[in-house]
């Protein structure tokens, strides 16, 4: 069982500008859980690293919010989402099949909801 957790960075992480409500915690929990963690955003991937490095994580990927088809290609999984918080996030969840939460929703952590044992039980998309 693959879940794929794509992170916007602004407005979504709390080490984004501005702060978003998705915490390092938070992140790091989803990791231990056993997704497949990485961000997507419009900062040049030198940052979206130096970001993952503060956070002491490392990621299985940083991408371009505009090449999360690229991201799903090169990531097998069982499903795929994506959280930010503008339209760009949204329309770029949709047109590559992603599930999709806005930043808010993220930060309520519903991937902890998922029966990890039981991938049925988990929309590809939201
Ligand atoms: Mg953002």
């Amino acid at each position: 069982m693959a879940i794929l957790l794509s992170f916007d960075i602004d407005g979504t992480l709390e080490l984004g500008d501005p702060p978003g409500g998705v915490t390092t915690e938070m992140v790091r929990k989803a990791r231990d859980v056993g997704f497949i963690i990485g961000s997507c955003s419009d900062k040049p991937l030198s940052v979206q690293r130096k970001i993952w490095e503060d956070m002491e994580l490392t990621p299985a990927f940083v991408s371009a919010k505009h090449q999360l088809g690229k991201v799903k290609r090169e990531n097998p999984a069982d499903a795929y989402y994506h959280m930010g918080d503008r339209d760009t996030d949204y329309m770029a969840a949709k047109d590559n099949d992603f599930g999709f939460w806005w930043a808010h929703e993220a930060a309520e952590q519903p991937w902890l909801e998922f029966d990890m044992n039981n991938h049925e039980q988990i929309p590809i998309t939201t």
